[in-house]
């Protein structure tokens, strides 16, 4: 590690002790009972650059579900099964200013069209687009790109998939009315089970930072040593998740954070810097970022995650603006 590196991972465990200490705002997502009781107090954060380096701070180990993190995966997967004009038709590519799971302008806008991959309408409706028929087979599909991905098998959290599949009675609206709209293909519980299990697969914030980088790289694995998301799909997923990644909190998240960022209710954020000359970044030649602490706002961003990427971004200059 260069000494660029040690200085950097220096700043960032006194940023995450300071945070760690003075934030107590936010609380775990209470409407999902399995998530309820995650230690709030937690945030951990993983940095991958492109030249291998690894920097990692506080609870960084923990294990945790990707929740909405997970429709970037399966945007991508999508995307690699269909082709991105036959996803295009289903799902829109515009920001709502809407919470993540809102209903409410299915019907204003052009009959049922969700209006982007990133909320919860528009992923239900990706999920149903993903190769095979069965939740199993689609799943297994998913779980294809995830390993292609990560290099791991995922394995879903049970606990945490019962749990929503009982109480989501507002996905399951959204899921009917899309079915109704044929914007939603095949069967809606079995599109539900696949979607609600990807909302559960475990990851560690190295996962995520490594896909986060992939991204970064336009679809290049530096692990690997190949290109397994095509540019145009890596390229297109970045726009999506910088105007629509942190739900009707993006616009600010643009504004005062500037980097591609997906967050997920259990208090994971998935973000990347692109490749750039700005002499302050420890990783001038980009980097994936994955980060978590469950205690989540009103718009359902991790508080202590945002604070963190904010001050990061700010002292090493990473907007992409
Ligand atoms: N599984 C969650 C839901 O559908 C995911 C939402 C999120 O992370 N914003 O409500």
């Amino acid at each position: 590690m260069s000494y660029l590196h040690v200085t950097a991972k220096e700043q960032l465990h006194e940023w995450v002790e300071q945070i760690k200490e003075f934030s107590s705002e936010g609380k775990t997502a209470d409407y999902i009972p399995a998530l309820k009781d995650m230690d709030s107090s937690q945030l951990g954060i993983c940095l991958i650059g492109a030249d291998g380096t690894v920097i990692q701070s506080g609870d960084y180990e923990s294990v945790f579900t990707l929740q909405s993190i997970s429709k970037v995966i399966s945007f991508i997967a999508a995307c690699l099964c269909c082709g991105i004009p036959y996803v295009l038709e289903r799902v829109d590519v515009e920001p709502t200013g809407d919470a993540f799971n809102s209903i409410i302008r299915l019907e204003m806008h052009k009959p049922g069209k969700p209006f982007n991959p990133m909320i919860n309408a528009g992923a239900l409706t990706v999920s149903s687009l993903l190769s095979g028929e069965t939740a199993k087979e689609k799943l297994s599909y998913l779980f294809d790109v995830i390993t292609m991905l990560t290099g791991k098998t995922p394995l879903i959290n049970e606990t945490v998939f019962e749990s929503e599949w009982q109480t989501s009675h507002r996905n399951r609206a959204l899921a009917y009315y899309l079915k109704e709209t044929n914007y939603l293909q095949g069967e809606v519980e079995e599109v539900l089970e696949v979607y609600l299990k990807q909302c559960s697969i475990e990851v560690t914030t190295e996962d995520i930072a490594l896909i986060g980088l992939i991204l970064s790289l336009d679809g290049y694995h530096p692990v690997f040593h190949k290109q397994v998301i095509p540019k145009e799909v890596a390229k297109l997923t970045k726009a999506l998740m910088l105007t629509c990644g942190m739900y009707n909190a993006s616009g600010k998240f643009a504004a005062f954070v500037g980097m591609p960022a997906k967050s997920g209710v259990s208090g994971g954020i998935m973000s990347l810097v692109p490749p750039n000359t700005k002499k302050q970044s420890p990783f001038p030649d980009g980097c994936g970022i994955g980060i978590y602490s469950p205690a989540i706002d009103e718009y359902g961003n991790s508080v202590k995650g945002v604070t963190l990427l904010k001050k990061i971004a700010k002292e090493w200059d990473l907007s992409i603006f």
